[in-house]
């Protein structure tokens, strides 16, 4: 099998880490992991978007030099890594000398489709993005997300033209050669090719704009944040003479949020285009997060950080929450009642009681020891499946399924009746089924539950169980602790 490159949006350092993109980071890591499971080289990277007015202007309200401001948030991305065990093998930073030299690079390599034009149009910091007339007649003048009014910009800008690549995108859009997934976001994306991709202004004048990256060549010019930050896929890899490069280009899987589709899923494949290089086989686009049905957002309070959910839960039931409940195809909804019942009911109740049932019972009737354990009888096929389709939510389904059978064939074969009758053969045989059927989810298991599957394989894996081990998965009681709306 060849290689396998997978990368998450790198986020914009003007706010915290929240559980939106927590839950991206979790995505992207469990096909890293599958692949690696697979034995197949993978490269898996992530990082922090760093330039552009809207961080100089954080940085002064805070009385600091951009480079601290992005420093700071940029760690407090990094450090959720571990939190939620995320095996990144990158972190790329759009301050990186080797992003900005590279990425200098890459716009002299797409000189041929640069030109300079006059921009006149609207532009908010707060997207760091220009806006139609007709979008800032209809708000009436003033951003509604970030409640300032649209700037008027008048300027000598620099224009990458992507119209020329209109219908080379669409094509690959349409023929999934470069497959955009879910269908929804296909179609989205289908729609705004089809009414016309304009050109678009890629950089700003320095002395409107200077923290960003010179424009080769003239330095009254900085690049546009997002032009710049696009190509750290590429610059990440050491594009273009590195090996990693020539390894691990073009991406086998990039994973975004549905806000930046028209960059991802535009923009980016005509830069490729025009740098001749191949497109990412797949772009997995995810929902928006609510909490208690609310969108999360400053003003309202209700912004949840991914570290109050893991120091009361753990990182795997962060990561079964989010990749379960949270539909893979559409938004979903995060509240403390639907996470607490979550791990209540299913993986203490289910997951949890099975490994502790089957433990204690081999413990108590067979003084620890396992016995042959039978070859896995599933097919993981559906499995499978679902995870190609980065559905995320399915395949985890399939994981349950088998976890209520085996519950259920407890409840059937009743192991403690057979102890009774002293048929020590076939118990046996029950309770290392029961061992096999546990060691095989905690196999499926670990791409997304990677610290759950390692407890598991380590209490049944070496065919001697010496005590009987402590739950998984403690029940948590319905503490007035746990913040609710
Ligand atoms: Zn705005």
């Amino acid at each position: 099998m060849s290689n396998f490159y997978i990368t998450t949006s790198i986020p914009y350092v003007n706010s915290e880490p929240h559980i939106g993109f927590a839950m991206e980071l979790v995505q992207a890591d469990v096909l890293a992991r599958y692949m690696r499971q697979n034995q197949t080289p993978t490269l898996f990277a992530t990082g922090t978007d760093e330039h552009g007015g809207k961080i100089a202007e954080r940085a002064a309200e805070q009385k600091l030099t951009p480079q601290t401001f992005a420093d700071r948030v940029s760690s407090s991305f990094k450090a959720i890594l571990p939190l939620l065990n995320i095996s990144n093998d990158r972190f790329v930073r759009t301050t990186d000398k080797g992003h900005e030299q590279r990425s200098q690079y890459i716009w002299k390599n797409l000189s041929q489709y640069i030109y300079k034009g006059k921009y006149e149009g609207w532009y908010c910091t707060g997207d760091e993005a220009f806006f139609s007339e007709q979008v800032v007649k209809a708000n009436k003048g003033v951003c509604p997300q970030h409640n300032r009014p649209y700037e008027k910009i008048q300027e000598e800008n620099y224009f990458f033209k992507l119209s020329a690549f209109t219908a080379q995108v669409k094509q690959a859009v349409e023929s999934d050669s470069f497959r955009v997934i879910p269908e929804t976001r296909k179609h989205e994306i289908l729609a705004v090719i089809n009414a016309g991709l304009e050109d678009i202004s890629v950089s700003r004048p320095k002395d409107k704009i200077d923290w960003g990256i010179a424009v080769p060549g003239d330095t009254s010019q900085v690049m546009y944040v997002w032009f710049e930050a696009l190509m750290n896929y590429i610059t990440v890899l050491g594009y273009p003479e590195h090996e990693d490069f020539r390894k691990f280009w073009p991406a086998n899987v990039q994973v975004i949020g549905k806000d930046i589709l028209r960059f991802h899923a535009a923009i980016w494949p005509a830069m490729l285009l025009a740098l001749k290089l191949p497109l990412p086989k797949v772009l997995y686009v995810h929902g928006f997060v609510t909490v208690n049905d609310k969108k999360m957002s400053k003003t309202l309070g209700n912004v949840v950080a991914p570290k109050e959910v893991v120091d009361k839960y753990g990182s795997d039931t962060f990561r079964y929450f989010f990749l379960r409940h949270i539909p893979s195809y559409s938004d979903g909804d995060f509240s403390w009642q639907r996470l607490e019942a979550a791990y209540n009911d299913e993986l203490a109740d289910q997951l949890g009681n099975a490994v502790s049932r089957t433990a204690a019972m081999i413990v108590r009737y067979q003084q620890g020891v396992i016995g042959n354990i039978p070859e896995p009888e599933h097919d993981v096929i559906h499995y499978e499946q679902a995870l190609e389709q980065c559905r995320f939510d399915r395949a985890l389904d399939e994981v349950w399924d088998q976890v209520r059978g085996l519950n259920q064939y407890i409840e059937e074969a009743k192991p403690w009746e057979i102890a009774k009758a002293k048929d020590e053969e076939h118990l046996k045989e029950v309770l290392a089924y029961m061992a096999g059927a546990l060691l095989e989810i905690a196999g499926l298991l670990a791409p997304f539950m990677p610290a759950t599957s390692t407890a598991i394989k380590q209490i049944f894996g070496s065919g001697i169980i010496k005590e009987t081990p402590k739950p998984l998965f403690p029940k948590q009681q319905a503490s007035q602790t746990v913040p609710s709306d």
